[in-house]
């Protein structure tokens, strides 16, 4: 899952970058409304997490234009004004929810979890296809009861194809949601970290869960 974190408060956004990274998400950062907003339309966010008070454009805006998108990303707007006002104008102008600074990295992580979640039809957390299964909250991922251990990026790309099972991936969705903007689009990285799943995943097991859709991309199902 790729986030967005648009801050103007450089210590909170790293702050907050480092620690989704080591829940295995993808994550970009941008320092104020213009920037933020131009990442958010050349790139498909799955969450934006969005200060409300930014220079250049402020979160309230920044929120209305993303609501235009077509692909609409959640948004999770963080903001130090604690004020009734503030919470309704931005859960009208479109944020799935709201938190107020300051907020310790715990509570955003279990608000990210609620909102991504409520996104989906998916009443569990757990992620099953066929035998494997993923606990994102345990970081736990088995195929047939057997633990299988991952890197972070394996992990997140592993994620990503099981909360779309049965969906032709291309190359080019999968550089945008596992990846950041660092991703080199010149590279093969994605053919080489399937191919490290697949040893992971598929080897030894009769029934292969990662299926290659040629000239296309790549889909897991039973
Ligand atoms: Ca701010």
């Amino acid at each position: 899952m790729r986030i967005l974190v648009i801050e103007d408060e450089k210590k909170v956004a790293s702050f907050i970058k480092r620690g989704l990274e080591e829940e295995n998400f993808s994550v970009d950062t941008a320092y104020d409304g213009v920037q933020g907003q131009y990442l958010a339309e050349i790139n498909d966010y799955d969450l934006v997490i969005l200060d409300l008070m930014l220079p250049g454009k402020d979160g309230l805006e920044v929120c209305r234009e993303l609501r235009q998108k077509e692909t609409k990303p959640l948004i999770l707007m963080l903001t130090a004004k604690d004020t009734v006002e503030d919470r309704i104008k931005g859960l009208n102008i479109g944020a799935d929810d709201y938190l107020v600074k300051p907020f310790i990295f715990e509570e955003l992580l279990a608000r990210i979890r609620a909102i991504l979640r409520r996104g989906k039809p998916i009443v569990s957390l757990r992620l099953e296809v066929g035998d494997l299964v993923m606990d994102p909250v345990k970081h736990q991922v088995t195929r047939g009861g057997k633990e299988i251990h991952l890197t972070s990026k394996e992990y997140a790309l592993l994620e990503y194809l099981m909360r779309h099972p049965g969906d032709v991936l291309t190359r080019t969705k999968l550089s945008e949601h596992v990846w950041d903007n660092d991703f080199d689009t010149f590279t093969n990285i994605i053919d080489v970290y399937i191919n490290y799943l697949r040893n992971k995943i598929d080897r030894g097991f009769d029934k292969k869960l990662i299926h290659t859709v040629r000239g296309v991309g790549y889909m897991i199902k039973a």
